[in-house]
Order: C-alpha cells, then sequence, then structure tokens
C-alpha cells in the first residue's frame, strides 16, 4: 500500500505567487514517485488557483486545512465542505491541534465537522494527540462513513517545536490507537518535526502509513528529502 504524504502548509505562504512556485516546485520533485501518495493542504484562498494549475497527470492531491460542519447559510467567514469540495479538494484536516488550541475546537465541533466532511465525500484526516480524542469526534460515525477517515496521531510536544517524538512511543500510540478503532482498517499516520532524517523510520520502524508535514513542507530541498526517504 502506498504511503500518504500530506502536506500542511498552516498559514503560509504570504502571498498566491509564492504558493504557485512551491507547488510547482513539490510538483517537480515528486514526478517520479511510486509509493506515495502526496496530500497538498493550503489556505483556502489558494486552493481553486492550485487546483486549475494542476496538470491533468499531477500526483498531487489538495486539501483543506479545516471545514465548517454546514453546507450553506448565514454563517460568516466559514468554508462549508461542498465549497472546499468545488475548489479541488479531496482531503481536509479537522481537529489539528492548533485549531484546538487558537479556535478553541471542541470534540463536538470536530465530531460535526467531521461527519459534514465525510458525508459529501472528502477524505478527512482527524488529528489527535490522545487516544481518549479519539471516542468523542467519532461519536456516531459509523460504516461507510469510515472508509474515507484518516487518523493522525499529532502529538502537542512535537507540533512545530523540531522536538520530534520517538518512533518508540510514537508506535505505541499507534497500536493503542488501532485498539480504540477495534483494529478497523483505518489508515495512521504520524505528525510532529518530521523531518529528511527522521521520517522513514515512522513507517518502517512504527509501522504508520504515511506522515503529516507541518513546517518541512515549506522548504521544498528538505520535503523532497523526505518524499525521496519514505518512496522506497
Ligand atoms: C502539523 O502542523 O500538522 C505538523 C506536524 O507540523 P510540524 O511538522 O511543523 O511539526
Amino acid at each position: 500500500m502506498k504511503s500518504l504524504i500530506v502536506a500542511n502548509w498552516k498559514c503560509n505562504p504570504a502571498a498566491l505567487k509564492e504558493a504557485k512556485t512551491l507547488f510547482n516546485s513539490v510538483e517537480k520533485g515528486i514526478k517520479n514517485i511510486r509509493n506515495a501518495e502526496m496530500v497538498i493542504c493550503p489556505p483556502f484562498v489558494y486552493l481553486s488557483e492550485l487546483k486549475r494549475m494542476k496538470n491533468k497527470r499531477s500526483k498531487i492531491k489538495l486539501g483543506g486545512q479545516d471545514v465548517f460542519w454546514e453546507n450553506a447559510g448565514a454563517y460568516t467567514g466559514e468554508v462549508s465542505p461542498e465549497m472546499l469540495k468545488d475548489s479541488g479538494a479531496e482531503y481536509v484536516i479537522v481537529g489539528h491541534s492548533e485549531r484546538r488550541k487558537y479556535q478553541k475546537e471542541t470534540d463536538e465541533a470536530i465530531n460535526k465537522k467531521l461527519k459534514a466532511a465525510l458525508s459529501v465525500g472528502l477524505k478527512a484526516i482527524l488529528c489527535v494527540d490522545n487516544v481518549s480524542q479519539i471516542k468523542k469526534d467519532l461519536n456516531g460515525l459509523t460504516g461507510n462513513l469510515l472508509l474515507n477517515l484518516v487518523i493522525a496521531y499529532e502529538p502537542i510536544f512535537a507540533i512545530g517545536t523540531g522536538k520530534a517524538c520517538s518512533v518508540e512511543r510514537a508506535e505505541k500510540m499507534r497500536m493503542s490507537i488501532k485498539e480504540k478503532l477495534n483494529k478497523k482498517n483505518i489508515p495512521v499516520l504520524y505528525g510532529g518535526s518530521v523531518n529528511s532524517q527522521n521520517a522513514a523510520g515512522y513507517l518502517e520502524k512504527g509501522g504508520f502509513q504515511g506522515l503529516l508535514i507541518g513546517g518541512a513542507s515549506l522548504k521544498i530541498e528538505e520535503f523532497s528529502g523526505i518524499i525521496r526517504r519514505v518512496d522506497r
């Protein structure tokens, strides 16, 4: 099975021109990849333009970094699941720790977002820092909806800090997550200070099915190094 490599650009880069340059560099850098599926999650405002730029044979898929739970209405500032899809997104990150912290997102809100995103056919990447979040975030989600779910284990201490979780500790968490999911076939990714030196270990020793990459996905040399190492 192909590894899933998800780039979370967060609130970067500062302008569309830079976003296009970065996207083109990634596109060139991954031309020959065979064993990885590549997803880029830029800020909402760049999605449509990147969708337009993508050539038909592009191996890059697009994703959102968040989504609202209603499809339309008087919800100022929100972006709906249908809008995301229309802008070219096939994936969406839900429940990122930065949103839980700065936007005070609750498990209840995350649960509604997941249901809404999965219901319109988006693939949802649920970020968790601990196993207890899983039960609350997945409350009421059953059957076919789970087919498009991905979990990302993202220990808060490792996000954007340069202090990655050890592979051993991450693997233990991956197994606890699998246990919580009743061993359902839901892919589990690792995220948190991944770089070209540590990336392969999470897949090869830790048993993760992919990576969620923040900071390093904005540095093309580093990101290409990660792709080269995991695409073996
Ligand atoms: C993230 O934002 O999901 C993330 C993993 O960030 P970083 O790679 O910078 O730790």
